[in-house]
């Protein structure tokens, strides 16, 4: 009894039913036996990890580039005025131009910070204090602002 295959649609659904029950009423279970298995069998779990990547790249570059851009959106609304992605000087909410500042231009850490490791950087980290959504022209203002600031600093002391 249970090793004959299901052979009408019926006993097909109704043999998928009873496996999903199983795997919901196993799971702690079946996690620890993966977990088990992924270390007494390292190298079938890289090769097949391996082979899993090579056959779904497409998918999974997809994914992840859809993840990305969630973090993204995420990390610049947080950085916004109204929670969701848009520039404090300008407002405009066009995410393809928007990036990262670092609000206080301390030393030399005043460059601006647009890239991509910044959001999961920022997310990681409970959203630290001192950073700011801008748009790529405001965060060139700024920087030009400041540079001129301190052009007329150094002009005076001289
Ligand atoms: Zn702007």
């Amino acid at each position: 009894m249970g090793t004959e295959y299901p052979k009408t649609l019926e006993q097909q659904a109704r043999r998928s039913l009873y496996l999903k029950q199983y795997r919901q009423d196993h799971k702690e279970e079946r996690r620890l036996y993966k977990q088990q298995y992924r270390r007494t069998h390292k190298i079938q779990t890289a090769l097949y990890a391996k082979h899993y990547q090579r056959k779904h790249l497409k998918a999974l570059e997809a994914y992840s580039c859809q993840w990305r851009q969630k973090v993204k959106a995420e990390v610049l609304g947080y950085y916004s005025l109204n929670g969701f992605p848009q520039c404090v000087q300008c407002g405009i909410t066009d995410i393809d131009v928007l990036c990262i500042d670092h609000a206080n231009n301390d030393g030399k850490q005043h460059r601006a910070i647009c890239g991509l490791r910044i959001y999961q950087w920022l997310r990681r980290n409970n959203y630290p204090e001192g950073y700011q959504t801008l748009c790529f022209n405001c965060n060139r203002k700024k920087e030009v602002l400041r540079r001129r600031d301190d052009a007329d600093r150094v002009g005076n002391k001289g």
